[in-house]
């Protein structure tokens, strides 16, 4: 007689429902659920994802680099709450609400600002990190376009640069994963080779690295004169494309050559701002201010999406005209949620009354420590760390010229092998990385530096 089949628990059950209607992001649906876990999550909790069966998940990716001060917080919690007793939402054309003018006023009193520059002055919502970075493209080319500069079509992204997903974004993005299959569909940006300090040859700094990687990007300019509207990057931090971190006087070398052809500079801090890096936003680091910044995950603490592009005085007053189509008249449904704005208001505030820059310094400090040591794993090819975010690159036997290849799939391995650990890890191909919430303590840095060992023993065992 066949034994009864195991009860199905309520994660089980969940699990079927979801497959059955569901289509994930980022995701092969074949792998699922047998390669690849699909957890379902009831609650969250400070660090701490929790599934229907009660089981606990130290979320160590701030899910997808989004979560600020760990899920749930309440002060964000309830600002939406009452948010939504006031306004849930009015268009923005034409209309206006106190959330997103004193959202707008408080991003510029913080932004970055640079000596000799007129500071960031306006500030245009949209509503993810994708729908920002398409507003500064085209805010850039539309300046050009008023200006009746009208051969300045171009754009200047770097190697391994990331911005999104929609189709202008994939554009200037440089993930082969992502953007092979639509390449047909993309306009062809011009690349320059990454400042990467994991590039660097034997014997080079970071730094030399850096200055390398700007003399090319001046090249670049001297082979498209007057062609280059704008130059993007992730400053300081490349994220999706490995956690690759390079020396900020790449952004100042960046930022004067950018002057020097009248290009902008367009700082896509959707990942790096609100304190990743160590500092609230990463071009800080380089004492340098961008001519648009776009903005998005922490800017609402994790909660809501939000993106915010800010920039100056002088690009604004090319729009103003009696013609409409000199106006931006980019729109999304949803531009300037009172919510959002709400929920980013109250991410602002916790900056203010929790000191949560000096804070992170002290856990930044406690990361680094627990990170030292994998240095002298065998497989370790680099352990790299920007504030908040460390990474460590796996190679066969450390050697950096001997990636392990995409079929060993290091990375899926050492994800479930973290996940049966409850940690969530999420690596980007061979390099595992910790993006914590900042509300994490040294007991939970402790079992992340313990499970990501495990983790990469196990990844890296027959591989
Ligand atoms: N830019 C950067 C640097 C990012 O890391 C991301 C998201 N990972 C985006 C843009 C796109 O943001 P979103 O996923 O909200 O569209």
């Amino acid at each position: 007689m066949l034994a009864d089949p195991a009860p199905l628990t309520l994660a089980d059950r969940w699990r079927q429902r979801d497959l059955a209607v569901l289509w994930h992001p980022c995701t092969q649906m074949r792998e699922h659920p047998d390669t690849l876990p699909l957890v379902p999550i009831a609650r969250g909790e400070g660090p701490w994802l929790i599934d229907h069966d009660g089981r606990r998940y130290l979320d160590a990716v701030s899910s997808w680099w989004t979560n600020l001060f760990g899920h749930a917080e309440p002060r964000i919690g309830a600002a939406i709450a009452h948010q939504a007793t006031q306004l849930e939402q009015v268009m923005l054309a034409g209309f206006s609400h106190e959330p997103a003018v004193a959202l707008a006023e408080r991003l510029l009193a913080i932004a970055p600002r640079q000596p000799g520059r007129d500071p960031l002055a306006k500030v245009f919502y949209a509503d993810n990190g994708s729908a920002g970075v398409e507003v500064a493209l085209k805010m850039a080319f539309h300046y050009f376009r008023n200006r009746g500069e009208m051969h300045r079509t171009r754009f200047v992204a770097l190697e391994n640069g990331y911005h999104g997903e929609t189709l202008g974004a994939l554009s200037v993005g440089d993930i082969p994963l992502y953007r092979r299959v639509y390449a047909p569909l993309l306009t062809e940006a011009l690349f320059a080779p990454s400042p990467d300090a994991y590039l660097a040859e034997p014997g080079q700094s970071a730094a030399q690295r850096a200055h390398e990687a700007a003399d090319r990007l001046a090249d670049l300019f001297d082979r498209h004169p007057g062609e280059i509207c704008a130059v993007i990057l992730e400053p300081r931090l490349q994220c999706a494309g490995g956690m690759r971190m390079h020396d900020p006087v790449y952004l100042q070398r960046a930022r004067a050559l950018c002057d020097a052809n009248g290009a902008f500079l367009i700082a896509d801090e959707i990942a790096t701002g609100f304190g990743r890096t160590g500092t609230l936003f990463a071009c800080e680091q380089a004492g340098v201010m961008p001519d648009l910044l776009c903005l998005s995950k922490g800017l609402t603490g994790g909660f809501l999406p939000l993106a915010a592009v800010l920039t100056t005085q002088a690009l604004y007053d090319a729009f103003l005209d009696d013609s409409r189509e000199r106006a931006f008249l980019h729109s999304h449904s949803y531009t300037g949620n009172p919510l959002a704005c709400a929920a980013a208001l109250a991410t602002l505030d916790i900056f203010a009354t929790d000191d949560v820059i000096a804070r992170n310094r002290s856990t930044a400090e406690v990361m680094r420590r627990l990170a030292a040591p994998f240095a002298d794993h065998p497989h370790m090819a680099d352990v790299r760390q920007a504030g908040m975010v460390v990474a460590f690159e796996l190679a066969r036997n450390g050697d950096r010229h001997t990636p392990f290849p995409a079929e060993a799939r290091i990375g899926l391995r050492a994800y479930t092998a973290a996940l049966k650990r409850g940690v969530v890890l999420r690596p980007l191909g061979n390099v595992l990385y910790w993006m914590p919430p900042y509300c994490v303590e040294d007991e939970h840095l402790d079992l992340l530096a313990q499970t990501t060992l495990a983790a990469i023993e196990d990844a890296t065992a027959c591989a």
